[in-house]
């Protein structure tokens, strides 16, 4: 398993590929040390569909983990209603869909389709201001763009030298870490 691509890397590796190895090189460390407070809410939002206690729905999957074997991605959904074949995946607060947020949920969906559900359709809830927003279900080429950015995360190597841009390093969690 271990050349696996985590599912939960996809947007942060789209924000900067340094970052993902920033990220495994202080994984170990108390997520305290360079989570910065929107982070953390972000985690904590989470934890209810960890925890398993975001619904008692028997037909809903909360937090399921899942696998392609043939991508070789794996990681954890959200939340997946059997019956109506709607995939969710919840973040804190919403304020813009990043590509990222998509291809996360084109990545559950080609696991859970992988190990025999029907995934009919997605979207992504934002938990602040309860607003849900539908994504569509991915064209051939919009699967392509999926595809190919999973194939540049297995062939990253962080000696690759990085592109640096200065907005995005002001951002960035791993900011006191770099450089
Ligand atoms: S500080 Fe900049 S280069 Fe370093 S990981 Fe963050 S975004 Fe990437």
């Amino acid at each position: 398993m271990e050349d696996y691509i985590q599912i939960s890397k996809i947007n942060d590796f789209i924000f900067c590929p340094y970052s993902i190895y920033l990220h495994s090189v202080y994984d170990d460390f108390s997520v305290k040390t360079y989570h910065r407070t929107a982070q953390t809410v972000g985690r904590l939002a989470h934890e209810a569909v960890d925890n398993r206690t975001y619904t008692t729905a028997k037909n809903v999957l909360q937090g399921l983990e899942v696998c392609s074997e043939r991508l070789g991605i794996m990681g954890k959904i959200d939340t997946f209603d059997i019956k109506s074949g709607l995939l969710v995946e919840r973040k804190y607060k919403v304020k813009t869909i990043f590509d990222g947020y998509k291809y996360q949920l084109y990545a559950q969906m080609v696991c859970l389709r992988e190990m025999g559900y029907e995934v009919k359709s997605l979207a992504i809830q934002s938990l602040a201001d309860n607003k849900r927003y539908k994504i569509a279900i991915p064209d051939e080429e919009e699967m392509n763009h999926f595809l190919s950015l999973v194939e540049k995360m297995k062939k990253y190597r962080p000696e690759i030298p990085r592109p640096v841009n200065e907005n995005k390093c002001l951002q960035c969690v791993y900011q006191p870490l770099c450089h």
